[in-house]
């Protein structure tokens, strides 16, 4: 008998999806999320810009004008910038074009899972390097592995997900230097951080970087991502992108959230900020917790109780938190998202319980 799934990708089969349980919670901290919604003013003078729009016709071939706005925001050039269905999108695109058999991605875990899933899914090897102990990055032994393995990819997120450390800047500069491939900085949390990497583009060719707006900008359901890179290798990229990947209703969404964004989404951020750090001082304070530092508006927490319980005994007081015990160098933690002062107020009080 014919078996259709033979003609599957051996590696491919061997993957496992990539997934993400069903629950759901009335605290919802688990897809680090803004726990605010879009601001009213932006959701408002979206619809008005919408209701004049002929939804008849495509959107544009290239949105050039959320292109525009997106390098003004940024302080980049539109002929480097990819906008496209969440940052996901773009993470494909760029290793559609990159990666086929025998090419080498240099990813440090854990972090995001998606890397490694798209890379095997085109038959690429990931090369892994761990963390250190601190969960932070070993940019000594990304050095050394660039210099051994001349990775044709480097992968690198910061602020990581789901650890929240950042690669330093001068390491950063090392690593652009010495590396003879691409170098992406997945900046899918740079909001939350205070810092970008985006002015090094000026000087590095072999630099792109990625951010969305299902973070910092509320917007999850929307879907928009965007890619940062030397025009050239964005034209190359490009050539791997769907034509009308955006529509027309995120597209217009985003450019307003862009023109508001100082006065309506930036505080919001700033709210996060400060809310982290309450956070963090308050999970730390609990015996049996152990919150690691993080620059992102998550945070992963070293947990004396099986992580697994801890979700099932949040779960039950209705906060849907991040099981990450199955990632690499994880096994005791859990992950969870800052949410709103009262929903952090019912997430310490539901892990005083749980940890009494
Ligand atoms: N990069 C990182 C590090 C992420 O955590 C996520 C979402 N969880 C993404 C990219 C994808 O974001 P989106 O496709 O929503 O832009």
């Amino acid at each position: 008998m014919f078996d259709p799934l033979r003609t599957i990708k051996a590696r491919v089969r061997e993957l496992k999806a990539y997934s993400l349980s069903p629950d759901s919670a009335r605290v919802k901290v688990n897809q680090n999320e803004n726990p605010w919604d879009m601001p009213e003013r932006v959701k408002q003078e979206s619809l008005r810009r919408l209701e004049t729009r002929e939804w008849s016709r495509y959107p544009d071939f290239i949105p050039a004008s959320l292109h525009e706005r997106l390098a003004q925001f940024v302080g980049w050039r539109a002929d480097g910038v990819i906008a496209g269905n969440g940052s996901n999108e773009l993470i494909q695109a760029l290793l559609m074009v990159a990666v086929a058999e025998g090419k080498r991605i240099l990813i440090c875990e854990p972090t995001f899972a998606l890397y490694r899933q798209i890379t095997t899914v085109l038959g690429g090897d990931c090369l892994s390097l761990p963390l250190k102990s601190d969960l932070t990055y070993d940019a000594g032994a990304i050095l050394k592995t660039i210099e051994a393995s001349q990775p044709d990819v480097i992968i690198i997120c910061s602020p990581n997900n789901p650890t929240g450390c950042v690669i330093e800047r001068d390491d950063l500069i090392r690593i652009l230097e010495r590396a003879r491939g691409l170098v992406v900085i997945d900046e899918a949390y740079f909001e939350f951080s205070g810092q970008t990497v985006v002015p090094l583009l000026h000087e590095h060719k072999n630099l792109i970087v990625l951010h969305t707006f299902s973070k910092a900008m509320a917007a999850a359901a929307l879907r928009v991502g965007y890619l940062l890179a030397a025009p050239e290798l964005a034209r190359e990229i490009g050539k791997a992108v769907l034509p009308y990947n955006l529509n027309a209703i995120s597209q217009t969404i985003a450019e307003t959230a862009i023109e508001l964004y100082e006065d309506e989404l930036k505080p919001l951020v700033e709210k996060i900020i400060a809310e982290r750090e309450r956070l963090f001082a308050e999970i730390q304070s609990i015996e049996g917790l152990e919150p690691v530092p993080t620059r992102a508006n998550f945070m992963v927490v070293r947990s004396a109780i099986d992580p697994r319980t801890v979700f099932s005994e949040l779960l039950k007081r209705d906060i849907l938190i991040r099981d990450v015990s199955g990632y690499p160098m994880l096994r005791d933690y859990f992950r969870l998202s800052v949410g709103t002062p009262e929903e952090n107020e019912l997430i310490t009080k539901a892990l005083r319980e749980i940890f009494a």
